[in-house]
């Protein structure tokens, strides 16, 4: 992201790829203006949040026409740095690793994986999703320089070791997928997202606290 976007609050960034992707959407079915109002159904974001969210852009509502499609997308595109490709790796090619593979953020033309790695020797030589799969061996040796996030799904008790390899590599962010709490320095960005505990949330918030 280019400097002026240092002042975006984290939140707010955070909804972008959110508005982003809805937009893209509205696009490709000719839609020429939005309201806050329709993004809010839409997206699940209060439109209060939304009309403050894009102020921050200088984005520019009018009452009674909304905002212009086309312009928010080239907006959000130029914020997004949407073309400039983040190139990524996975390490650990099991079930959920495959799955990520084959999907491959397709719908972001901003993030591809283009090199996994495993120990299994039955995968590694193969390509899965069009992604080469090598030897977890050779990471300090295949990573290329230009890669500079990992998607871990590996099982949690190697996830520590592999981590320390990726950060001595250069690697800036790490999406871990394991339920091990990982020790990085501080320069490095790692998002955690643990499916189990999402999922037991969800269940346990739907007993406990059912909507309306
Ligand atoms: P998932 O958790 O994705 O459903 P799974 O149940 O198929 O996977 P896991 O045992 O969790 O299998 O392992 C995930 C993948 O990580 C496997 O392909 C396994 O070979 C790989 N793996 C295990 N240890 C390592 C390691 N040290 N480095 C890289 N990959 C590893």
């Amino acid at each position: 992201m280019s400097q002026d976007q240092s002042k975006i609050p984290q939140a707010t960034a955070k909804r972008l790829p959110l508005y982003y992707r809805f937009l893209q959407n509205l696009y490709a079915s000719g839609k020429q203006r939005v309201s806050s109002q329709e993004l809010s159904e839409a997206v699940k974001v209060d439109s209060a949040t939304i009309r403050r969210d894009f102020s921050y852009f200088g984005a520019l509502g009018k009452k009674g026409y909304g905002y212009n499609v086309k312009y928010l997308l080239s907006f959000f595109r130029k914020t997004l740095d949407q073309d400039e490709l983040t190139k990524v790796t996975l390490i650990g090619v099991g079930n959920l690793g495959t799955a990520f593979l084959h999907y491959n953020f397709m719908k972001n033309n901003n993030t591809q994986i283009t090199i996994a790695f495993d120990v299994d020797e039955e995968k590694i030589g193969k390509e899965v999703g069009g992604v080469p799969i090598y030897h977890l061996d050779e990471l300090e040796e295949r990573l290329p320089e230009d890669v500079t996030v990992a998607i871990l799904t590996v099982p949690a008790n190697v996830a520590q070791m592999i981590t320390d390899r990726l950060v001595t590599k250069g690697i800036k962010g790490i999406l871990n997928f394991t339920p091990a709490r990982l020790n990085v320095p501080n320069h490095i960005r790692i998002h955690h997202i643990d499916l189990s505990v999402e999922l037991q949330a969800l269940a346990y918030f739907l007993k406990n606290y059912p909507q309306e």
